[in-house]
């Protein structure tokens, strides 16, 4: 790609996902060159087919965990499944994709100068004794458990981003983001926000996984994109970790009742098992962000879920 003075070229790593096709978005309207890398492994070609027309889009299927040639200035790397159905689906790829793919990229920005940013994740705090979380607190996390290759994973790439910052002192930035949803999240997706949306559309009974009292804070889609655009627009000095993530702080069981409310939907709930190494609680301290970011959500859950219902309502058919 050649550089056109002032326009940035700008590399998003799993841009055909759910959180990496809204920032796709985002970019493109700023006119940036923007080039989506994605193996569609979770990702979605209709998450991203509305940006393919554009000038400063470009798509290239290719798998993170093999090296990649492009010269570009800046690098998301978001590549990696999210949900624990999916990621639990291929362990080793999971891990593969997120040591593998943060070397590969990590080379890439070396080669290229660019500065890059690391979309790692709350489960690096595992399953806290720290209530809220904030970024010195170190995790607590099973490295053998089911959970192990996407937590330790992530938590490896960390290590990986800081030792090529420390050796080769590169611009990187690394956030932990905490559990986001949106427009975009596969139906089949399996993470909660998904499951009891779709559930209740389909009138099916909405599955609590334990007896629901495990809590989790949900940050809409588009603050998340806000966040991540500001933190790669940081001072070169700040490389996180930061947390990114909306502290409201909900149990599944109100997640449940905040859903039917939104839906109108006439479901049940039912128990399910807890899986294994289920987090008991989870809050962002995001007092970091907003020092160094001037950054906090704006969009409460009941804003958020209404504009997220929508969205399923045009891709689920609600016929009983
Ligand atoms: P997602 O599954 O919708 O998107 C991940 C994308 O990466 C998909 O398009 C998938 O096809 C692609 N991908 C997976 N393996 C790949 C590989 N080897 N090579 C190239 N592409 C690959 O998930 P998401 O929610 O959009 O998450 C995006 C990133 O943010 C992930 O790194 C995830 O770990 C991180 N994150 C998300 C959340 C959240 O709640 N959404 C929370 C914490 C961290
Ligand atoms: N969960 C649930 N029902 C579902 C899916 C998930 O009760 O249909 C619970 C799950 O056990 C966890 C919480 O919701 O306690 C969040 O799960 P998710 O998979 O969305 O994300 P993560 O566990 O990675 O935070």
């Amino acid at each position: 790609m050649m550089k056109i003075s002032g326009c940035k070229r700008i590399l998003v790593t799993g841009g055909a996902g759910f959180v990496g096709s809204h920032l796709c978005d985002r970019l493109v309207a700023a006119g940036d060159d923007v080039v989506c890398v994605d193996n569609f492994y979770t990702g979605d070609k209709r998450n991203i087919s509305h940006l393919l027309e554009q000038r400063n889009f470009e798509l290239i299927r290719h798998d993170v965990t093999f090296p990649l040639y492009l010269e570009v200035d800046q690098i998301y790397n978001l590549a990696c499944p999210a949900s624990p159905v999916h990621y639990q689906h291929d362990p080793v790829q999971t891990t593969k994709t997120s040591v593998h793919g943060a070397i590969n990229m990590l080379g890439l920005a070396k080669r290229t100068g660019a500065r890059i940013l690391q979309a790692s994740t709350s489960e690096v705090y595992g399953d806290p004794e720290v209530h809220p979380q904030e970024e010195s607190y170190w995790g607590r996390v099973n490295p053998v458990g089911i959970r192990s290759c996407y937590d330790e994973g992530k938590r490896c790439a960390e290590t990986l981003f800081f030792d090529y910052w420390r050796q080769h002192r590169l611009e990187i930035k690394v956030a932990r983001i905490f559990n986001t949803y949106g427009p975009r999240m596969h139906p089949d997706d399996g993470r909660v926000v998904s499951n009891f949306i779709v559930q209740a559309l389909r009138k099916e009974p909405l599955t609590i996984y334990g007896d629901g009292s495990q809590t989790r804070s949900f940050c809409f889609v588009d603050d998340l994109v806000e966040g991540l655009i500001r933190l790669m627009g940081s001072e070169a000095d700040f490389t996180g970790p930061v947390n990114l993530g909306n502290p409201g702080e909900f149990s599944m069981l109100a997640l449940a009742d905040a859903v039917i409310r939104e839906t109108g939907s006439s479901s049940a709930t039912v128990f399910k098992p807890l899986p294994q190494d289920d987090p008991v609680q989870r809050q962002p301290d995001i007092g970091l962000a907003q020092k160094a970011l001037d950054w906090r959500p704006e969009i409460e859950l009941e804003e958020g879920l209404r504009k997220t219902v929508d969205y399923f309502r045009t891709i689920v058919s609600e016929d009983p």
